[in-house]
């Protein structure tokens, strides 16, 4: 049994989270059983993936004495969001740099922002990390501490928190006697594949890990999700571990490209909602939900098959996609 050595993390998030069985969208489907984990429940501020990520990440930071967070993100991210909430939470600032111009509506995640105090910076066509950067010098000339994080939270640091997931996921499988034999979720800055199947791997889950693409193609996710899992591994002193065996991604789910709501993504939001009562989000769960349900209905598993969709949250973006949505 490998055993990794975990760095102190703080508790923000709601764990575990709960494991629920998506009973009538599996019947409506007619295929496998699909089940949920449901991190769209974590807590922080509407929650999410970036919660598990932001409780190493914050550790992190405060045992550098830092005070005050710079993050980036596309302006309806769930990451800068959550980013925002564990730096109130903790007393200490947030910059937020966000792709693209100022003025875009103050609605879902940009509300949220700056209820929770964030200082908001639009990258107007300029590179981000430099952005990031001059505002760091300004923080330092200030006499601040910043701590820079970067996009969705994809370090190892981030990548750690989803190892400890599977763990949790592990441990709640066996107590309901249950085998999964997908694991589906949504990916794009890669933290969270690269950690499930590390975890995967370290705890040693039997079945398949599928990332579905939200933004890069297959070949470009797998390689930022292989090398952040290694890294990782050697993080947690898991030596040379390779897991590069176990990242797939599909990539056959892009549509019209990042953030753009299609047929697909509105069919299925609208399907798990009224199914199921679960809100899903407009660019990242609503999207691979659409895959799962493309690849149940190609005919991609058998009827007696386990599913599990991993929710990543992101539901306080639905609002800024209204007109698309309905
Ligand atoms: C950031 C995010 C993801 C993708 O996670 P990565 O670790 O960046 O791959 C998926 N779903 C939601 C809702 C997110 O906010």
């Amino acid at each position: 049994m490998l055993k990794p050595t975990y760095p102190e993390r703080l508790s923000i998030a709601h764990l575990p989270t709960p494991l629920e069985k998506m009973s009538r969208l599996s019947r409506a489907l007619g295929g496998p059983e699909i089940y949920v984990k449901r991190d769209d429940l974590t807590g922080l501020a509407t929650g999410g993936n970036k919660t598990r990520k932001l409780e190493f990440l914050l550790a992190d930071a405060l045992a550098q004495g830092c005070d005050h967070l710079i993050t980036i993100g596309a302006p309806q991210s769930n990451h800068c969001r959550q980013t925002a909430a564990a730096a109130a939470r903790h007393g200490l600032g947030c910059s937020l740099v966000l792709r693209g111009e100022g003025g875009a509506p103050v609605t879902g995640n940009i509300l949220l922002d700056r209820l929770l105090g964030a200082h908001i910076y639009w990258t107007e066509g300029q590179p981000g990390n430099e952005i990031m950067a001059r505002i760091a010098a300004e923080q330092r000339k200030l006499g601040r501490m910043p701590y820079l994080i970067p996009l969705g939270g994809s370090n190892v640091m981030g990548a750690t928190s989803y190892v400890l997931a599977m763990k949790e996921l592990m441990e709640q499988l066996a107590a309901e006697n249950l085998n999964i034999d997908f694991i589906v979720f949504a990916s794009s800055s890669g933290g969270t594949q690269a950690g499930i199947v590390l975890g995967a791997a370290v705890y040693d889950f039997r079945g398949h890990v599928l990332g579905i693409s939200v933004d890069h193609d297959a070949d470009t996710l797998k390689t930022i999700v292989s090398a952040l899992a290694t890294a990782t591994a050697t993080h947690l002193g898991l030596g040379t571990l390779s897991v590069a065996d176990r990242v797939d991604v599909n990539d056959d789910y892009l549509g019209e490209g990042y953030a753009q709501v299609g047929e697909p993504e509105r069919e299925a939001i609208q399907m798990v909602a009224q199914l199921e009562g679960i809100l899903l989000d407009p660019v990242y769960t609503g999207r691979a939900m659409a895959g799962l349900i493309d690849l149940i209905r190609w005919g991609a598993f058998t009827r007696g098959q386990k599913v599990l969709f991993w929710h990543t949250g992101g539901t306080a973006a639905l609002p800024a996609f209204a007109d698309k949505l309905l």
